[in-house]
Order: structure tokens, then C-alpha cells, then sequence
């Protein structure tokens, strides 16, 4: 069933983006069955299908049949599409921004932003389909040529995570379509009318029946499927490092290549010469972005010794300081966490800390608007030995360790089998370097804790990931590279 408001109050310009069935072959089919609750009040949103192994089925079939016509298209052809639905997108900025604030709670003004990032992947790749060049090598005959062509591998399988609900699926889906591939998505089950909101969009902006779809059910079965069904060439992911390791081994046996954006543990390593006022502003934009909740969220905080105490009351101010509340409501800077259980990792992460020794000094316990909204937290004399050092919290909670020496802060932040994004805050043109060359980190912020762009490679090292999205690199896990050898001339 298609309902226009999400909310009293809360009605959208365009009610026809508010679609509660999937996208299959250019049809929205499914009966509701799946509820998607709002985590600011816990109401129900909407219910999407429960599709399970055989519908699954047959949307990678539809985008099997899709495959070659979609490719045959001239690169120019394709990118007139993907930059119509780029122009779609923005011109829907406003309905697209409160779907994602009811869905997923992150502040309005943070799901504004993040409408504007994730259309910046479609207009990104609708210029950068036309310059998915081959090469032509040195020859080892004279009467013949090496050509290396770069053609798109096939049907792509994209499984997104609930935290970046728009941003999370262009990134993926845009450079897979510019490249020639078609797509199956599926959207996390807590945040789909995003996705589903997208696909509305992508069939106004006339992508060919089977081009790009979007799935919503049971993830074991349709992970099933991605991971196995021969037409599926790269399964596309973002989430949990567990369920990344899973998928690589269930693509083990058809061989397909398998782009995992998994768990981060940030490091923040602030030095005593860094200029500080930046240092607070960035450690917080880092921390409490999406109330906590991304995989580049700073996860630990490394002070200098010097500067620790002073570092602590500013960012300790400012933390209590940000506004907690329903994200609808203008001006709040945190929304609830996405679930029940996301509050209790935070409950146990805390009280994991204060028994090793932490102090907390702000917040500490769920905020007295109740559901899911939690107090932004500073916890001080934290260690490696707690939880919150070894895994990540996903919350709003910012734990402060003290340190010596660059190389103590080094190894403390290298000591993870994580390995996304790292911060470093300093002034020494030289540490800047150094330091950055020794992280063991797939990005590396200085002086900016605020990192993803369209226009940079994301991605992580060891258990982190094994894939790049964004800029021209975000291109290559979608085309391999053909070799022909032209003789006889
Ligand atoms: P989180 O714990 O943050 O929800 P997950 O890794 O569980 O992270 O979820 C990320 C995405 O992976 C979601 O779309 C989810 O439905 C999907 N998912 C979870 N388990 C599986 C699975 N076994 N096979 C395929 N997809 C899965």
C-alpha cells in the first residue's frame, strides 16, 4: 500500500516517492508485509515485501536480460540517464531528506547532506562513463597489437547498510551502471523506502526495464542468491565485518569478485602542536555525525599529554552542548540510534569501561526523551584493555586515552584489525607525513574530520575491506580488462 504522509504533518511534495514495493524489470511489485519503523517514535512507517530466494531470482534474471542491451549503449547514451536521474534526485532533495529522517533519524540537516553526497556519485559517474578508457600496449610483434579493452563483468548484487540509506546504494549502483553493468540492490531491511524512493527516480529518468532494481526481504535467502546465481559477476557491500566475511565465502565457489566497505575502529590522534580549537570541531564532527553511527566515526580519541586536559573540557563542553530530539524538528544535532540494540552495545560498551577504570564525565545513559535517544558521552582514562578501544561502539560515546610519544600513538592506533579511516590532528608538516605513512588505514584525515567525497577513493584496509568507491577508482570493480591481440597486419 502507498500512503502519501509519513507523519501527521510530515507530507511530502511528491507523495509518489513514498513507494512501499520493489523494483522489478521496470514494475513495482510485492504485497507489504516487512514494517519499517520511524526510530525517532517508534512508528510504523509503511510495511515492504518479505521477497525471499525466488523473487531474488528473478530480478538477477531481469538484469541478466538487461546486461548486454544496457552495455551495447553508447557511454554517452548512458550517462544522458544517469544525469537525469542525478537532476531528479536534487530537484526531490526536500522529500527525500524526510524519508531518510523517518526512517533512518539522522538530523534533517545531516539528511540533506547526505542527499546532496549520494547524488554526487550519480552526476560523478554520468561524466565519468565517457572516459572509461582502454590502452593499447607496445607490441611484442611487429605485425601485431595489444588492445586492452575495459568491459563491464555482468549483473552486479549490491547489499547496503541502514546508516547512509541513499548515499550507500548511488555509490555502488552509479559507477556499476556508468560502466555498463546492470544492478539487483538490496537495502537494509531497517532503512528501504530510500532505496525505493531511488528507484522511482531511476525509472522517471527512463533506465530500461531490468537495469537497475531493488529488492527488500529475507537477507539470508537473497544473500543465497546473490552469491551464488552463475549471472551475478560482483557482489557489492557495505556492513557488518561478519556478515562480509560470510558473503566471501558463499561467493567462493562461482568465483565472484566479492567489494566489501566493512567495520571501521577510528583513531583520532590529536599532537601537543595541533592547532586545538580545530582539533575539539573536528573530533566532534567525527564522533557524533549520524548520532555516532558511521563506519568512519572516530571510535578513539588520542591526546598528547600536554594538551590532554585542556582538549578534554573543550570537547567535553561542546559535546554536552549539541542538541538531542527528533531529527523533523529544526535545529537538533543528534537523532535516536537506530535500534533497541544499538542502545545496548552503547550500555554495555560503558559499563564495560567504568569497571576497567573510565570515568565519565558527560551523558552516560539514555536521554530522558526515552525510545532510543542516548545522551552524547565523554568517557576520560580509557585503555585498551576496555571494549570501546577493540570494537566499534556506534554510538554516541567519545572515549579519551592519553599519550606520550608519535610512536605511542601509532602503535595504539595501528593495534586493531580494522583498518578504515584514521585522524590526525597536528601543525609539524613532517609528523603530518609520517604519520600518515604509518597508519595502517585505508583514508587518513589531517586536520579534517569530516573525509568522504565523491571525488576520493573510500575504502579500508585489512578487515576493514578490500574495495574502493568514489572518484575514477570507484570504476575499476565493475570492468575487467579484456586483452586482444590483433595479428596479420
Ligand atoms: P548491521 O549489523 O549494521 O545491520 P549487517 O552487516 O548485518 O550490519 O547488515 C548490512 C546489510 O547486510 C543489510 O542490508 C542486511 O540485511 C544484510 N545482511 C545481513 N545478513 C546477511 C546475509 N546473511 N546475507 C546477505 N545479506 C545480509
Amino acid at each position: 500500500m502507498t500512503q502519501s504522509t509519513l507523519a501527521p504533518g510530515l507530507v511530502l511534495r511528491d507523495p509518489a516517492l513514498l513507494e512501499m514495493r520493489c523494483f522489478v524489470n521496470g514494475s513495482f511489485v510485492g504485497e507489504g508485509m516487512d514494517p519499517v519503523n520511524n526510530p525517532a517514535n517508534g512508528l510504523v512507517l509503511g510495511h515492504v515485501p518479505d521477497f525471499g530466494a525466488a523473487e531474488a531470482t528473478q530480478a538477477v534474471e531481469a538484469a541478466q536480460q538487461a546486461f548486454h542491451p544496457w552495455a551495447a549503449l553508447t557511454a554517452k547514451e548512458r550517462s544522458a540517464i544517469l544525469r537525469r536521474w542525478f537532476d531528479l534526485i536534487i530537484d526531490a532533495r526536500e522529500d527525500l531528506a524526510l524519508i531518510l529522517t523517518s526512517e533512518q533519524g539522522k538530523p534533517l540537516s545531516e539528511a540533506r547532506g547526505e542527499v546532496d553526497y549520494g547524488a554526487a556519485f550519480v552526476e560523478f559517474y554520468a561524466e565519468e562513463a565517457k572516459r572509461i578508457s582502454g590502452e593499447t600496449l607496445p607490441s611484442h610483434r611487429s605485425d601485431g597489437r595489444i588492445l586492452v579493452l575495459r568491459q563491464p563483468v555482468g549483473v552486479v548484487a549490491a547489499i547496503t547498510p541502514w546508516n547512509f540509506p541513499i548515499a550507500m546504494i548511488t555509490r555502488k549502483v552509479a559507477p556499476a551502471l556508468a560502466a555498463g553493468c546492470t544492478v539487483v540492490a538490496k537495502p537494509a531491511p531497517e532503512t528501504p523506502l530510500c532505496a525505493l524512493a531511488l528507484s522511482v527516480l531511476a525509472k522517471r529518468a527512463g533506465f530500461p526495464d531490468g537495469v537497475f532494481n531493488v529488492i527488500t526481504g529475507d537477507a539470508v535467502e537473497i544473500g543465497g542468491i546473490f552469491t551464488s546465481h552463475p549471472a551475478i559477476r560482483v557482489v557489492s557491500f557495505t556492513g557488518s565485518t561478519e556478515v562480509g566475511k560470510l558473503l566471501m565465502r558463499q561467493s567462493a565457489s562461482t568465483l565472484k569478485r566479492v567489494a566489501l566497505e566493512l567495520g571501521g575502529n577510528a583513531p583520532v590522534l590529536v599532537f601537543d602542536d595541533a592547532d586545538i580549537e580545530s582539533a575539539v570541531a573536528g573530533a566532534l564532527a567525527s564522533k557524533f555525525r549520524n548520532t555516532g553511527q558511521t563506519c568512519v566515526c572516530a571510535n578513539r580519541i588520542y591526546v598528547q599529554s600536554k594538551i590532554y586536559d585542556a582538549f578534554v573540557e573543550r570537547f567535553t563542553a561542546a559535546a554536552a552542548q549539541l542538541k538531542i530530539g527528533d531529527g523533523t524538528i529544526d535545529g537538533m544535532q543528534l537523532g535516536p540510534l537506530i535500534n533497541e540494540r544499538a542502545v545496548q552495545k552503547v550500555e554495555r560498551h560503558l559499563s564495560d569501561a567504568v569497571d576497567k577504570g573510565g570515568r565519565i564525565i558527560t551523558g552516560g545513559k539514555r536521554h530522558r526523551l526515552g525510545g532510543t535517544f542516548f545522551e552524547a558521552t565523554v568517557v576520560i582514562n580509557a585503555h585498551s584493555e576496555m571494549a570501546m578501544a577493540r570494537e566499534e561502539t556506534f554510538g554516541p560515546v567519545a572515549p579519551i586515552f592519553r599519550f606520550e610519544s608519535e610512536s605511542e600513538a601509532i602503535a595504539a592506533a595501528n593495534a586493531t584489525t580494522s583498518g578504515l579511516a584514521a585522524y590526525v590532528f597536528t601543525r609539524d608538516v613532517g609528523r603530518v607525513f609520517r604519520v600518515s605513512e604509518a597508519l595502517e588505514y585505508g583514508m587518513v584525515g589531517v586536520n579534517s574530520g569530516l573525509i568522504s567525497t565523491e571525488l576520493a577513493p573510500f575504502g579500508g584496509v585489512k578487515e576493514s575491506g578490500n574495495s574502493r568507491e568514489g572518484s575514477h577508482h570507484g570504476i575499476e570493480e565493475f570492468v575487467d580488462k579484456k586483452y586482444v591481440f590483433v595479428g596479420g597486419l
